[in-house]
């Protein structure tokens, strides 16, 4: 067993590391303020080849699998989660979902633009009546000729406002259920496609999500990702990249937490002494080591299965809960060694414990992971 990444992953890795602390660290308190990523950084992120990193090579990406998409996710997580939502919402979500389920011809048409940049996507499953549930959604497509009328809403999109296309499920026959659901590329400017009110969010600034109207929004019949009544498996398949790649945020997250935390600890006295001379302090330090180590472990392992072709919606789900809790007893140890200080907001920390808390609902909220892995168990798969 090698646990060495590949080359071109650590190279990757490297390029990522030095980009945010050059450029995207100094801009950290600026995205929280104005809520709003400033001109010209997302381009240099695409010009960087962030936007395609695990699209097929022959589809215009990086080729570097869920293994590099998860190394830079770790990076960019310690800087701003609004980083890797962004792209989570276009290329994890809304790219892959082609990747995975499209037609060669639809990958063609949209994968190469999307992993330049050139058009940025969005994932719209989640509805007013179907979060958990995401298998009763509401929005209907209608076959009509050569195309399919979309009417419904959608809830919190990622990228909403901002999108070029959406990756857009809906019911095409009601009685079958989940087998009922099939999924769609949508673009924004096709008639009847409105955006709702961008959302006011507890944490994640800089990144936007939004309602997504339909109002007999007529879309190519061959914009149907793969066959009609398999959009939820698309969905599913999707997610479980995206729960990999969220738990690697969460890891890159909680790195970060652990590191201010770690020179809070040495520099801050108090009776006389670093409270890191306190076995108190320490344990925390050592406590959150321990969990961020297996927590990245998880995510490799994950991811890895996933290159090498296996199915690892066990593993997502597993990533997702363990990572995403992990996660905020990490962020909530490092407010307390910070103490007074760590809830302030002069104080990266105090942002980073408001960012943490979405990454236990969001992708499937943490009951709902529970649920997949205990239904496997007791069905011995
Ligand atoms: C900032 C943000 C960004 C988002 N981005 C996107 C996006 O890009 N695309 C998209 O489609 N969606 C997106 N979402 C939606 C997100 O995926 C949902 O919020 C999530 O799936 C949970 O659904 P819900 O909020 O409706 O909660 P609900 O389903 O209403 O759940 C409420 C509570 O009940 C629990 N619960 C529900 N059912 C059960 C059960 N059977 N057993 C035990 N507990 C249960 C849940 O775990 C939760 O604790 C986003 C949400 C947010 C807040």
């Amino acid at each position: 067993m090698d646990f060495a990444l590949p080359d071109e992953v650590t190279m990757l890795r490297d390029l990522v590391r030095e980009y945010v602390r050059d450029r995207l660290r100094p801009l950290t308190m600026q995205v929280e303020e104005e809520d709003r990523i400033p001109d010209g950084i997302l381009q240099e992120m695409k010009d960087l080849g962030l936007f395609s990193i695990p699209f097929p090579e022959e589809y215009g990406g990086a080729g570097l699998g869920e293994l590099g998409y998860c190394v830079a996710f770790e990076e960019l997580g310690a800087v701003n989660a609004a980083y890797s939502n962004i792209i989570g919402g276009h290329c994890g979500l809304c790219g892959m979902s082609i990747a995975l389920g499209g037609s060669d011809e639809l990958k063609g048409r949209y994968l190469p633009r999307m992993g330049t940049g050139e058009i940025l996507g969005a994932f719209a499953l989640t509805e007013p009546n179907a979060g958990s549930d995401a298998a009763h959604i509401q929005t209907t497509a209608r076959r009509d000729g050569d195309s399919y009328l979309l009417n419904g809403s959608k809830l919190w999109v990622s990228n909403g406002p901002m999108a070029d296309l959406y990756t857009v499920f809906a019911v095409t026959d009601r009685d079958q259920g989940a087998k009922g659901v099939s999924a769609f590329v949508v673009e924004r400017d096709t008639p009847g496609v409105t955006i709702g009110k961008i959302d006011e969010k507890m944490g994640l600034r800089g990144s936007r999500t939004s309602e997504v109207f339909f109002a007999d929004a007529r879309v190519p019949a061959e914009n149907l990702i793969g066959e009609e009544g398999k959009g939820f498996r698309v969905a599913m398949r999707t997610l479980d990249g995206g729960r990999m790649s969220l738990g690697a945020s969460c890891v890159g997250q909680a790195q970060a937490a652990l590191d201010l935390a770690l020179e809070w600890s040495k520099q801050r006295i108090q009776f006389g002494q670093p409270i890191a001379s306190n076995q108190a302090i320490q344990w925390m330090l050592a406590d959150s080591e321990v969990e961020i180590h297996a927590g990245r472990m998880m995510v490799y392992h994950g991811a890895w299965k996933i290159d090498s072709g296996q199915r690892a919606s066990h593993e997502a789900a597993m990533v997702k809960v363990y990572c995403s809790e992990m996660l905020g007893r990490v962020v909530d140890r490092a407010v307390q060694v910070h103490g007074g200080m760590g809830y302030m907001k002069e104080f990266d920390i105090e942002r980073m414990y408001r960012d943490a808390r979405i990454t236990r609902i969001y992708e499937g909220t943490s009951e709902v992971q529970r649920m997949i892995i205990a239904q496997d168990l007791l069905s011995g798969d």
